[in-house]
């Protein structure tokens, strides 16, 4: 399934109608393809402060063979605009941000990136020293909001002490893989990350389980995640087994027919992860239903039904693998898949949203835990994705809901997938207890 208006619109005839009659011609998105470079071009990179993270990213850059060159006022045009931010002291040094952000995002080629490091306000000496970070926020949400041709524009923080964590999360940002994550903020935490991990193959060696995965956004998830090299045990119910089992086939996986609402859901998973692979390194928590009215005429049925499925089971099959004794092996992660509903609210969805936000709650609540086991456990919040689940919408809602967003599209469910395959490899360690949408920058509940 594709975005079919971006298809239209970048399109020979398609194009020259949607400039004549003015609509958006939202661009095509530079996504990650394995071995593809980080960057189609060079990056430009600058401080405004101290700047603790040069050594960091000047790292990165020269790992993934990305040119830096000296000036920023000539020669080819920057893939990539990065600004270390850390160590502002006060709003005076903002005009530092200004002064090197402007010429080079300026100069940005199509589908660039623009990435911002910076402290965390929370943790700052003084309201002066608060402030300043915090204005980064809404510099880096509005430069999102005025970038063109599929560029994005993303922050990460990155406290004392979490240098590096940082590093996993810059390429994410530079990457294809990120190409509809924008306009979000990421924290990093101090952790054991290894030194390198194989950067096409991940997830060589790991058991991940899919939840969800005999079509749509767990689809793509379980490709993904086989791509980068995992073992995927997909999960469904057993009405959808003809396509799980099609899925998996096609990954190479294994298909386990499970209702993860059953009571005995979770003791069979463990069983099964125990029995068949001796233990699980990722769990994507996929599986979700919406059941929609308006809360004045919401059955008891339809909220139950959508608790039991997008919370109750995510609650319930973690706890079962946390209890059971070293399933979960060291670095082991989990993704739970929150939604934009779950953040914004949504009419016609209390019992959605609240499931989802929900989610939100359990990943936040659990990360010190699972920090404290050398894991990670986060939740991906995408906005409108192109599934047989957004297709069910009536056309206009379905066509304004792709569209209001900074990157004019709907996402697809592979860039979903990019988000939660990243967060799910080894150098991910620093990146606990987040959400991170993927939405484009969407509108609602930015
Ligand atoms: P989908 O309806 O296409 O697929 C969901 C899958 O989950 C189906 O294969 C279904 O059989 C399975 N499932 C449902 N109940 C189950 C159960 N009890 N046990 C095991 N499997 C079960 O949906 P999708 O659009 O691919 O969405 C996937 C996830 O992403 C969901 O959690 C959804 O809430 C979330 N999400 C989707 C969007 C979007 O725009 N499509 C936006 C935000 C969040």
């Amino acid at each position: 399934m594709s975005d079919w208006y971006t298809t239209f619109a970048n399109s020979g005839v398609g194009s020259s109608l949607v400039k004549q009659l003015g609509l958006p011609r939202p661009a095509v998105l530079r996504r990650y393809e394995p071995g593809q470079p980080l960057l189609p071009g060079p990056a430009v990179v600058g401080t405004a402060g101290e700047g603790r993270l040069g050594g960091t990213l000047a790292a990165v850059l020269r790992d993934a063979g990305v040119t830096v060159p000296a000036g920023n006022d000539g020669g080819e045009r920057p893939a990539a605009v990065l600004l270390d931010a850390t160590g502002l002291t006060g709003p005076g040094q903002l005009a530092g941000a200004h002064a090197f952000l402007a010429p080079a995002v300026e100069r940005l080629r199509p589908t660039g990136r623009v990435l911002v490091l910076a402290d965390p306000p929370a943790a700052a000496d003084s309201p002066a020293q608060a402030a300043a970070r915090q204005a980064l926020e809404g510099l880096v949400r509005s430069v999102a909001k005025e970038l063109r041709a599929g560029s994005t524009a993303n922050l990460v923080v990155v406290p004392e002490g979490a240098e590096a964590s940082a590093g996993s999360a810059v390429r994410f940002f530079l990457s294809g893989r990120s190409a509809y994550v924008d306009g979000q903020v990421l924290t990093v935490s101090a952790a054991d990350v290894p030194a390198d991990e194989d950067p096409v193959r991940p997830l060589q060696g790991k058991v991940a389980v899919v939840t969800g995965a005999a079509r749509g956004i767990g689809a793509a998830i379980a490709r993904v995640v086989a791509r980068d090299g995992a073992h995927v045990v997909a999960v469904d119910v057993p009405a959808a087994g003809e396509s799980l089992a099609a899925v998996a086939n096609e990954v190479r996986g294994t298909a386990f027919q499970l209702d993860v609402t059953a009571p005995d859901a979770a003791g069979r998973l463990v069983s099964h992860l125990r029995g068949r692979h001796g233990g699980v390194d990722v769990v994507v928590h996929n599986a979700g239903i919406t059941r929609d009215k308006l809360l004045v005429n919401m059955d008891a049925a339809r909220w139950d039904s959508v608790m039991a499925v997008n919370l109750q089971a995510q609650l319930d099959l973690t706890r079962a693998l946390l209890d059971a004794d070293g399933l979960l092996r060291p670095g082991g992660r989990v993704v739970a898949v929150s939604s934009q509903s779950g953040i914004a609210g949504n009419r016609g969805q209390t019992n959605y949203a609240a499931s989802k936000a929900g989610v939100i709650g359990m990943v936040r609540a659990w990360a010190p835990e699972f920090a404290a086991r050398g894991a990670t456990i986060n939740a991906v919040a995408p906005g409108f994705i192109v599934t047989e689940m957004t297709a069910r919408m009536p056309f206009g809602a379905r066509e304004v809901g792709a569209r209001i967003n900074s990157l004019q599209q709907g996402g697809l469910p592979v860039d979903v997938a990019e988000t939660i395959a990243w967060l799910s490899s080894p150098t991910a360690a620093g990146v606990n207890g987040q959400v991170v949408r993927v939405c484009g920058q969407s509108v609602l509940g930015a």
